[in-house]
């Protein structure tokens, strides 16, 4: 017990030292689904939350093959130029249900992962979508605790994930491609709303007239969104993640936005919000996951389908019948 209490303080020392191994393994405590280490992730956390807070939080979706990869890479080696320090986590959706991946092992972001100011996290999985965005928001933490000053949070363009990141991050950015004149159908608007900045990659050789045009039709569709708590209008540009052209001016962008929204103090306030979402997030995730896997519920829901199948019991009956077992009323 003692010597577990002594490994939590050491890694927590660790971290603000800036030691990127002894913040992968905290990382690692974190996404683990053994109680004892979450019990110690939690410990690290709260040892690293004084330290935390002190960053820009950007969140990154679009379908695959959009580009995130080689955004982030161009994006992430600018930042590192410029003197920042850039985490890249990543909450991939595919991994909760399928086991395998959409975002990828992150080979492709070559340059990024040898670069030292930079630490690279592919996504956590194992569990629920709830679950892994849980972890990837505490990693941040944990991230910021190690001195990355700036968060980038990637996702894949297709599901809620996209809610559950936006619910982390302070800017949110949606990559998009130059369609054939049908690019905002793809897109669900929801998703659109969400948008601080919509960029078009691929702006480069012969799709640049395209995606001038599209940036036309996004930003036409954009004003026909209510205005923003933040006050912010949201952008929409062109960029060549390939070819790092347009990737200086997003970052321009950011600034503006981070200084309108300090200026306003709309930034802590979303903040604090947000703190207050990820408690309830995960007592709803903590409850459903402790309910369904408790050995009686399991047994009772699995007879219950059984009678409420035949209609020897009504699907209502049967509900209240498992809950009161579960919360003994
Ligand atoms: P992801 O699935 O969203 O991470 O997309 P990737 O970063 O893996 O990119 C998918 C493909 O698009 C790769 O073959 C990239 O080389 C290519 N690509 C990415 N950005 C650009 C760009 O700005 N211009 C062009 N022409 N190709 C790009």
């Amino acid at each position: 017990r003692r010597r577990k209490k002594l490994d939590s303080q050491e890694l927590i020392k660790k971290i603000i030292a800036q030691d990127k191994v002894a913040l992968s393994q905290a990382i690692t405590l974190v996404e683990s689904l053994n109680v004892q280490h979450h019990k110690q992730a939690e410990e690290i956390i709260q040892g690293c939350l004084p330290y935390a807070n002190n960053s820009i939080r950007i969140g990154i979706t679009g379908v695959p093959g959009v580009g995130k990869s080689t955004f982030i890479e161009s994006f992430g080696k600018l930042l590192t130029s410029l003197g920042k320090k850039v985490a890249v986590l990543a909450i991939d959706p595919s991994s909760s249900v399928t086991g395998g991946s959409i975002l990828g092992d992150k080979t492709r972001m070559e340059e990024l992962v040898k670069d030292e100011n930079a630490y690279i996290r592919p996504s956590a999985s194992g569990d629920s979508l709830g679950g892994v965005a849980r972890k990837t928001r505490e990693s941040i933490i944990l991230c910021e605790a190690c001195g990355f000053d700036t968060i980038l949070v990637e996702t894949v363009g297709v599901g809620q994930s996209e809610t559950a990141v936006h619910s982390m991050v302070d800017f949110f950015l949606l990559l998009n491609l130059a369609g054939a004149g049908d690019e905002l159908q793809g897109i669900k608007r929801g998703i659109m709303e969400m948008a601080d900045a919509v960029v078009i990659n691929k702006a480069d050789g012969q799709n640049q007239k395209k995606a001038q045009q599209a940036k036309l039709e996004y930003n036409r569709a954009l004003h026909l969104f209510p205005k923003k708590t933040s006050d912010w209008t949201p952008k929409v540009t062109t960029c060549s993640a390939l070819h790092h052209t347009g990737i200086k001016e997003i970052w321009e962008l950011i600034i503006n936005y981070i200084a309108l929204t300090t200026e306003n103090q709309y930034f802590y306030a979303r903040r604090k919000e947000q703190n207050q979402y990820w408690l309830m997030e995960t007592i709803n995730e903590n409850i459903l996951m402790r309910f369904y896997n408790n050995p009686t519920i399991k047994l009772l829901i699995t007879t219950n389908k059984k009678a409420v199948q035949n209609n020897e019991l009504s699907p209502f009956a049967a509900a209240q019948l498992i809950l009161k077992t579960y919360f003994k009323e």
